[in-house]
């Protein structure tokens, strides 16, 4: 916002005092409060929270003040070295030459897993605490400690303690502000006008693609920023006799292939129902489950409530709960499968008996409108190839080399998304956009 010039006060923004609170198993024999964990931007608070649920409150304040430590760091060095990911040796080079001692650490504790990490002598052991972190890592970095590196899971498990903030009519609203923001700079959005070809011609020395879209026009650009997902854009660009075009195509299936392996979709229940939750100051909820839902679905759920003052969302008096669990193997659901219905409804009903259980005031009771979305409605709703709406896991990134760019062989052709950039969701998304914007000039 601040690089597009918005003030943050043109935002309809409630600032939550708590980011997220955990439950964890009620039946871990180490959780003996029983009660959440709280998490709030205030760092040293959250130290004494977590050393009162999982103990060993030395070992936490190290693990803590490293992740702080490290995640300052990281937001620091994704702005300033913006040729990282680097596209080729002079981008190392370009790189080198800005280093400073503190990027150095970082880069060292880019090596090191999380699991590795808490081996060390003067670490957390408690196993619960472990399980905690894979579950907070998951909803961010996308994978456990046992594959995330430290460097990255750090920007990921302190994310709850940066300012926290809530969209007035949901996160739909910020879209829709951006899409203002455009057509006021004499920009244009176009909705619901799928790419399903793009033709690449030389003329001279330029390059000049065609978009075609399902609504049977053609678009003309001398520039593309692609922000399609990678497994989306080979197809787009093949059966071409052109050489350009075939090394573009060839160069973005490797790309795609390469991050082919366990990207996760996610299975989603929304609820419309009677607040339960009156003048509870957190909104974000994350439950560790008895047990792993079927069907290749999560141990934990996320659960994101509208604000008590979202008038926009639902009515007063009522709440719009969207519950999220990752889905391994997006590509096992199928709409016209005879089981596809009785599966998704189990899942609710599992998921429904837990909270009223473990939730206080949450009952079925209370509860108006009901619906629910696996990887395939993720697909049809994104077009995202198989309802991947994971993004690339932290786990492929196992050193700095490793790192996809946004550039490509062709000139002019770029890359964004959370299929590009390394990092987590949105902020990830933007600091790619970021750092291309200023690396364009
Ligand atoms: C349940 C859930 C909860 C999440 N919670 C958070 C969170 O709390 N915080 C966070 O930071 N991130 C969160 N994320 C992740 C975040 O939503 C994504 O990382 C982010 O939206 C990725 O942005 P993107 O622009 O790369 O991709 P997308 O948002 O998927 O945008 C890509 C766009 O390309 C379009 N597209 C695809 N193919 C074509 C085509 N052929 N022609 C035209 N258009 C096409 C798609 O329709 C889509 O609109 C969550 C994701 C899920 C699924």
């Amino acid at each position: 916002m601040k690089e597009l010039g918005i003030s943050l006060g043109n935002l309809p923004l409630v600032i939550l005092p708590k980011s997220m609170k955990v439950k964890m198993k009620p039946s871990y024999p180490e959780n003996q409060t029983k009660d959440f964990i709280e998490r709030n931007n205030n760092r040293s608070e959250w130290v004494q929270e977590v050393a009162r649920h999982f103990g060993e409150a030395q070992k936490q304040k190290r693990f803590w003040g490293l992740m702080f430590f490290l995640s300052d760091h990281v937001w620091n060095v994704s702005s300033r070295l913006i040729h990282f990911p680097f596209r080729n040796l002079t981008d190392v080079l370009k790189t080198i030459v800005r280093l400073k001692a503190k990027d150095i650490i970082l880069f060292l504790f880019s090596l090191i897993r999380i699991e590795s990490l808490l081996l060390l002598p003067g670490f957390p052991k408690s196993k619960e605490f472990k399980k905690f972190l894979d579950e907070q890592l998951l909803i961010t970095v996308q994978t456990t400690s046992k594959k995330a590196p430290t460097t990255l899971a750090s920007a990921g498990l302190t994310y709850a303690h940066l300012e926290n903030s809530y969209v007035l009519g949901g996160i739909g609203e910020l879209a829709r502000f951006l899409v203002d923001f455009i057509i006021s700079k004499g920009g244009e959005v176009r909705f619901k006008e799928e790419i399903n070809g793009i033709q690449i011609e030389k003329k001279q020395s330029n390059i000049l693609y065609s978009v075609h879209t399902r609504k049977n026009k053609t678009y003309f650009a001398t520039s593309i920023v692609s922000g399609i997902p990678i497994w989306n854009l080979p197809k787009l660009l093949e059966n071409t006799k052109n050489p350009s075009q075939k090394k573009l195509n060839q160069f973005l299936e490797r790309r795609s292939n390469r991050y082919d392996k366990n990207i996760w979709g996610a299975f989603n229940i929304s609820i419309l129902m009677e607040d339960f939750l009156g003048d509870e100051d957190c909104i974000h909820f994350q439950f560790h489950l008895e047990e792993e839902l079927p069907y290749g679905l999560g141990e934990s759920i996320f659960v994101s409530l509208s604000h008590i003052s979202d008038d926009k969302r639902c009515a007063k008096g009522q709440r719009v709960l969207a519950i999220s669990t990752h889905a391994a193997y997006p590509e096992s659901w199928d709409r016209r499968e005879e089981s596809y219905k009785s599966k998704k409804q189990e899942i609710i009903s599992k998921v429904i008996d837990y909270l009223e259980k473990n939730w206080k005031g949450f009952s079925k009771n209370k509860i108006l409108q009901i619906q629910s979305a696996s990887p395939a409605t993720w697909e049809v709703w994104t077009g995202r190839y198989q309802g991947r709406v994971g993004g690339i896991p932290a786990s492929y990134f196992k050193n700095l080399l490793s790192y996809p760019s946004s550039f490509t062989p062709l000139k002019n052709f770029y890359l964004l998304g959370d299929t590009v950039y390394p990092g987590q969701g949105i902020p990830g998304v933007v600091l790619g956009a970021l750092n291309l914007f200023k690396r364009l000039g």
